[in-house]
């Protein structure tokens, strides 16, 4: 089933693009938790963390390190950031297309918050 993120991806809906390879594309999340709050999706449609295989070791490490790189490009890197993946609906997921979550420029507390 496509989701917003696969318009996104495709450039059949807006979004505000921050860095793309032919593995993944990152955007802005359109309702900002923090300063910074960057996506980090995959091109391919995987739906959940569940679906991941083996196969998928290589691109789970590049949106790490994507991550990475995009949070010393906002300036965050050495203050501190969050990545954050949910997973179905216990988990907070909302849209079903895996994403990775950049969370920085304000202090965020505990992980176990559930404001971020
Ligand atoms: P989830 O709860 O699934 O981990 O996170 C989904 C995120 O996608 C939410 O933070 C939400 O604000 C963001 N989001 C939902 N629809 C859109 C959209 O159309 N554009 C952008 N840029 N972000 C979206």
């Amino acid at each position: 089933m496509s989701t917003i993120f696969a318009k996104i991806i495709a450039g059949e809906a807006p979004a505000d693009i921050v860095y793309r390879d032919a593995q993944v594309t990152c955007f802005r999340d359109i309702s900002p938790r923090a300063p910074t709050h960057i996506l980090i999706v995959p091109n391919r449609a995987i739906a959940t963390v569940n679906d991941l295989t083996q196969d998928d070791a290589a691109l789970v490490g590049h949106m790490v390190l994507v991550a990475q790189r995009l949070a010393a490009q906002e300036g965050i890197a050495q203050r501190g950031y969050r990545l954050v993946v949910n997973c179905n609906p216990e988990g907070g997921q909302v849209v079903y297309h895996l994403h990775m979550h950049l969370i920085g420029g304000r202090p965020l507390g505990g992980v176990a918050r559930e404001d971020v």
